[in-house]
């Protein structure tokens, strides 16, 4: 059965196709600057890649030219061979705790959680209905980035302000890269070769986040309502002191929106090395003896120790612990610092197995008091078996 998986953003479709149950990578592919100049597409075959400067003045048209591109490369002959869509949602709020099918009532439901995450949910609304255009007659789910984490009771969930913001505004957690976190502790759980088991699960890259899971159950998570909470991020802020919001503003005459602004897009690495955003630039700037870039990847890598030393002790102890995405599959650097600082949990790093990138490995020795892993995440596969299974 042939699956797309996407995960649209508001001028950008990514896709990637699957023969399920098998579980195969037929084709796949990214369409850029949709609704702007010189957009482009660029598909990925046997190991290849092409792109193509092509007009893309909406998701519709990208979709289209997805749909001729399946069928150019044989990958399809008929538009019904399509049988599910499955879209990532970032913002599902505490209304959906799995995968559903994309029906007028639920997409409703995504356009109120828009205000939680204007971008993201607005961009996959588009997305889905394009979709629904192109190809009719395929079913169409929707995978949200909160559902993984709508298990964390209130206890986790709640912020010490007045109560009624959550009951009237629904100020809490949600969390988000949950789809990332469930398929690493799913990974994790398949190598420890059980499921009573208490995880922390780092998904680090340009967003990061960690979670506690216990028994495949998500207990907490770093981000908070939005994905500007817990950790340093590319150029988000995480947690900060809430009085230094006011303080600027009053200082700097800043409005709401500039500090959103500020703190989503111009703090992190980036606001502390005045570098970049990129933990490749920051490793540079290290190693050329920048001392803004020795500072950020010190706090970087402290709040992640934070984290786990805080699910450490929420879980009772911690039979793995994983690194993921960008920084976590790819950073020998970030992944040693952070092993190195959790020297007091008797984590021994296995210096040559952690000079790999992008590999599913084990990064300890086999006298390391916890297990530490390298997981490769894979988000479009957990939206291809959801959508798969909906399928059936
Ligand atoms: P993601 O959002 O998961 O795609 O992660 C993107 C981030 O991963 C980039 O912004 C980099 O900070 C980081 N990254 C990717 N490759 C490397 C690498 N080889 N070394 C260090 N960081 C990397």
């Amino acid at each position: 059965m042939k699956i797309l998986s996407v995960n649209c953003g508001s001028s950008s479709l990514k896709f990637k196709m699957y023969e399920m149950p098998e579980e195969e990578v037929l084709i796949s592919g990214l369409f850029e600057r949709i609704g702007e100049k010189a957009s482009e597409y660029t598909i990925k075959l046997n190991g290849e890649k092409y792109s193509k400067e092509v007009e893309l003045p909406n998701h519709k048209i990208a979709f289209e030219i997805l749909v001729d591109e399946l069928k150019k490369n044989n990958i399809i002959k008929k538009l019904d061979e399509i049988k599910g869509v499955g879209h990532r949602i970032v913002q599902g709020g505490d209304y959906f705790d799995k995968t559903v099918i994309a029906s007028d009532d639920v997409v409703a439901k995504i356009d109120e959680l828009a205000t939680l995450a204007p971008l993201h949910n607005k961009a996959a609304i588009t997305g889905i209905n394009a979709a629904k255009e192109v190809i009719p007659n395929a079913t169409e789910t929707v995978v949200f980035d909160t559902a993984f984490h709508q298990t964390i009771e209130p206890v986790n969930f709640l912020y010490a302000v007045p109560y009624e913001w959550y009951t009237d505004y629904k100020v809490r957690k949600y969390g988000a890269h949950g789809t990332s976190h469930k398929y690493i502790a799913s990974r994790l759980n398949a190598l420890l070769g059980r499921t009573n088991t208490k995880l922390i699960t780092c998904h680090i890259g340009s967003g990061a986040s960690v979670s506690a899971i216990k028994d495949g159950v998500c207990i907490d998570t770093s981000m908070g309502l939005t994905p500007n909470a817990g950790l340093i991020m590319g150029t988000r802020c995480g947690d900060v002191d809430t009085s230094i919001l006011t303080y600027m503003m009053q200082k700097k005459d800043i409005s709401p929106k500039e500090m959103d602004t500020i703190l989503n897009k111009k703090s992190g690495l980036l606001g502390i090395s005045g570098v970049s955003n990129d933990s490749r630039d920051i490793e540079e700037g290290i190693a050329k003896g920048n001392e803004r870039c020795v500072l950020a990847q010190k706090m970087y890598v402290g709040k992640i120790i934070d984290y786990i030393a805080m699910y450490y002790f929420e879980l009772g102890g911690v039979d793995a612990i994983a690194f993921s995405a960008g920084v976590g599959e790819n950073s020998i650097r970030t992944r040693m610092d952070i092993m190195e600082g959790l020297k007091v949990l008797g984590i021994v790093p296995d210096v040559d197995a952690n000079n790999s990138r992008g590999e599913e490995k084990l990064i300890t020795t086999n006298d390391s008091k916890v297990p530490v892993y390298v997981i490769p995440t894979d988000e479009e596969l957990m939206i291809a078996r959801d959508t798969y299974n909906l399928c059936n």
